[in-house]
């Protein structure tokens, strides 16, 4: 099983996860060239996919999605309320994949997603503003996350946002921090995490440097003993699974 990003961040978010050949999209908040561009670099196309599954309404993850919908034949899913897909509650399998939504907090109904395939899986998190119960009990225990890693708190407190808009991302409905992202990581180590992709990171308010830093001193400090493999979500990151 193979995790390949094609967007992360504030602006645009698209992952996907392959296995043989057979494939599920999170999120469109990308046009459809970039999609198919994305999953040619990773050997697959549109027809690879076999369900595309969408977390909220916010438009880094459904910009592209009335485009998307009518280029892709596989069914199109959400945990919650999202314009053109299917809502489902609990656990939806498509092909090889069962895909299980979680609840996260957010300042619109936003779920997270555990992907399972051929023995392994993945928790998907990208817009939380905290760590919800139904993450902790998703999360627990699985091998490889994609956890939000929004922002540095001071890069967040010192830069241009208005103080609306700071409180908005700070807030229990906002998005993970740094510090955050790497303490929840950090609990999950002793758990049989072994790789966690950071994403969802702001262009303004932080850097892959930042980010990665902070979860690898924290495993560093509180985890030594385990092995967990750091990785920002680029776009163009294929990672094995
Ligand atoms: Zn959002
Ligand atoms: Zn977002």
């Amino acid at each position: 099983m193979k995790l390949i990003i094609i967007a992360s961040g504030s602006k645009s978010n698209a992952a996907v996860i392959e296995n043989n050949g057979a494939a599920v999209l999170v999120d469109c908040g990308v046009t459809l060239k970039t999609l198919k561009s994305g999953l040619a670099k990773a050997g697959l196309s549109l027809e690879s996919l076999c369900g595309v599954f969408v977390t909220h309404s916010h438009s880094d993850h459904i910009k592209g999605l009335p485009v998307i919908r009518r280029a892709v034949s596989a069914p199109f899913y959400s945990g919650t309320d999202v314009m053109l897909c299917q809502r489902f509650d609990g656990q939806i399998c498509t092909g090889e994949f069962c895909v299980q939504a979680f609840e996260c907090s957010h300042d619109v109904p936003c779920v997270g997603y555990k992907i399972s395939c051929a023995g392994k899986s993945i928790c998907i998190a990208t817009d939380t503003g905290t760590v919800t119960q139904p993450m902790r009990s998703a999360f627990y225990g699985c091998e490889n996350i994609m956890l939000e890693s929004n922002h540095d708190i001071d890069m967040l407190k010192g830069g241009f946002y208005s103080a609306s808009l700071k409180s908005r991302i700070m807030s229990d409905r906002g998005h993970l921090s740094n510090s955050d992202c790497a303490g929840f990581i950090t609990e999950l180590a002793g758990f049989g995490l072994r790789r966690a992709v950071l994403a969802h990171l702001s262009e303004n308010n932080n850097t892959p440097l930042l980010a990665r830093a902070s979860a690898e001193q924290s495993l560093a400090r509180f985890a030594p003993q385990y092995s967990v493999s750091v990785y920002p979500a680029s776009p163009g990151l294929i990672l094995e699974l």
